[in-house]
C-alpha cells in the first residue's frame, strides 16, 4: 500500500514581494505554502509515475529567509547611485533588492551596509560593457548552527584600495562576520566567482554543523542552501540505506563530503568521489576535523571513477549518489550495475533526470522502492527528491 503524507503543509498565505515582476526568481508567490507543496508533490508524482511511488513531500515549518548563501550583483546607475541585488530574469540588468523573502536576513543587512560603505572608500563598480571598475558581486554565506559568516568581495582586480580600513569598517558594523575573502574574477563571464581567493580577514571559510558533523565551507564549494531541509533530507537518505555498521559505501558527487561523512559512523568504510578540487580539499579537512578515519576521497569524474572500480572488481554494498541537475551518465550507471550494490540511494535536484536514470537502473536489475520530496526551495519551483533502489534478488 502506498502511504500518503504531506507534512507541514502549512497555512502560510500567498505573499507579496516588491521585486516579484522583475526578479522572477519565485514563481509560487501567488500561492499559499500548502498549495505550493501540493503542486510540487503533484509534479513529482507525475514525473515519476510508473517508476516509483512518491510517499510524501516534506515542507518547512517556517519557509522564509532560509537561504544560507546570498549573491548580490552590484551596478552603478547613470546618475551615479550604486545599487545591488538580483539580475532581472534572463538579463544582466540589476534589480535593486534590499531584502529578499528567501535570503538570510543577516546576509542582506551586510550587503546593504557594504553598498553604503563603497562611496566613502571610493570603491568603483565594475562595468561589464567597458570592463572598468572594481566590485562585481558580494557573496555572503552563513552557518545556520554555528552563526559564522563569510563575506566574499568579488572584484575584477586583486588590488582593493585601503582594504584594511574597509575590512575594519565592515567588521565594526557587523562583528558577526568571521571571515572576509577577496575573490578575483577578471574575466568577462556570467560566472560569479573567479578562481583566485585572497583572504583579507579570518580563516577564509566558515564551519557549520549538520547531523552531528562539523563542515568547512569555502567560497567555492557546493553546500546545500537550505540547512533546515538538508538535515531532514540527509537523515532520510541515510535511514533509507538501512546501515548496520558492516557496509562499504560509495558516496558519489560528494561535494564537501557531507553524506558520506555523516553515514560513516554507521558503516565500515566509505569511498567518496567529487569533481571539484576545492570541495575535495574541504572534504578531506572535514574528515580530519571530525576525527573520521574510515572515509577516503577521490577527486575526479564520478563516471570514470566508477568504471575503474568496476574494472578492478571492487565490492560496494550501498551507493549514495547526488548528481547535479543534468543527472548521472551511462558510464556511472552501468558501473553501478556491474558493482552490484544491494542498495542505491539517489538524491536528486531534478525530477526529470532522476526519472531517466531510475529507468536505466530498473532495466538493469534494480527496483525503485520509494521516493520522498523535500522542499528545499520554498516559493521557487525546484523539487529535491530522495529515492531508494534495491537490487532484485
Ligand atoms: N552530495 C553533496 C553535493 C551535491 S551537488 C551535498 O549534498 O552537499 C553535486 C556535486 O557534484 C557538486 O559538488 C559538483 O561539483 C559535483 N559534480 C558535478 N559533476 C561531477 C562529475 N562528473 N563527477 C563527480 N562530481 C561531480
Amino acid at each position: 500500500m502506498q502511504e500518503k503524507k504531506t507534512e507541514n503543509s502549512g497555512e502560510k498565505k500567498a505573499v507579496k514581494c516588491p521585486y516579484e515582476k522583475k526578479c522572477g526568481g519565485c514563481s509560487y508567490l501567488g500561492m499559499s505554502y500548502g498549495e505550493q507543496l501540493k503542486k510540487k508533490e503533484g509534479f513529482l508524482k507525475k514525473t515519476l509515475k510508473g517508476i516509483v511511488p512518491v510517499k510524501g513531500m516534506i515542507g518547512m515549518e517556517n519557509p522564509y529567509h532560509y537561504r544560507n548563501k546570498v549573491n548580490s550583483a552590484f551596478a552603478r546607475k547613470k546618475d551615479g547611485t550604486i545599487i545591488s541585488g538580483i539580475y532581472e530574469q534572463g538579463t544582466h540588468k540589476v534589480v535593486p533588492v534590499d531584502q529578499c523573502l528567501l535570503e538570510d536576513l543577516r546576509a542582506d543587512a551586510i550587503i546593504r551596509d557594504i553598498r553604503n560603505l563603497l562611496k566613502s572608500f571610493k570603491i568603483t563598480i565594475y562595468n561589464e560593457d567597458s570592463g572598468y571598475g572594481l566590485l562585481r558581486h558580494v557573496m555572503v554565506r552563513t552557518g545556520f548552527t554555528s552563526g559564522e559568516v563569510l563575506v566574499v568581495l568579488v572584484c575584477a582586480s586583486p588590488i582593493f584600495p585601503s582594504k584594511n580600513n574597509f575590512v575594519k569598517a565592515l567588521r565594526k558594523l557587523h562583528p558577526e562576520i568571521t571571515t572576509i575573502v577577496l575573490n578575483v574574477n577578471e574575466r568577462n563571464t556570467s560566472m560569479v566567482l573567479g578562481k583566485r581567493d585572497i583572504v583579507l580577514f579570518g580563516r577564509g571559510y566558515i564551519e557549520d554543523e549538520l547531523c552531528g558533523c562539523t563542515f568547512r565551507i569555502s567560497p567555492q564549494s557546493f553546500y546545500q542552501v537550505n540547512p533546515v531541509q538538508t538535515k531532514l533530507l540527509y537523515e532520510k537518505a541515510i535511514s533509507l540505506a538501512g546501515l548496520t555498521g558492516k557496509e562499504r559505501i560509495l558516496d558519489a558527487y560528494c561535494g564537501i563530503g557531507t553524506i558520506g561523512l555523516i553515514a560513516s559512523k554507521e558503516a565500515r568504510e566509505v569511498i567518496s568521489v567529487e569533481l571539484n578540487p576545492d570541495a575535495v580539499r574541504d572534504a578531506i579537512a572535514n574528515a580530519k576535523r571530525n576525527r573520521i578515519q574510515n572515509v577516503r576521497f577521490y577527486q575526479g569524474d564520478a563516471g570514470e571513477f566508477m568504471v575503474k572500480l568496476a574494472d578492478e572488481g571492487e565490492k560496494v554494498d550501498v551507493v549514495f549518489m547526488d548528481p547535479p541537475r543534468a543527472g548521472s551518465d551511462e558510464a556511472f550507471l552501468s558501473s553501478v550495475v556491474r558493482l552490484k550494490p544491494q542498495k542505491v540511494v539517489y538524491v536528486s535536484c531534478n525530477p526529470e533526470t532522476l526519472a531517466r536514470d531510475l529507468k536505466y537502473l530498473q532495466k538493469h536489475g534494480y527496483e525503485a522502492k520509494e521516493a520522498y520530496g523535500y522542499d528545499m526551495f520554498a516559493w521557487a519551483d525546484h523539487v529535491e527528491t530522495v529515492c531508494l533502489l534495491s537490487r532484485r534478488k
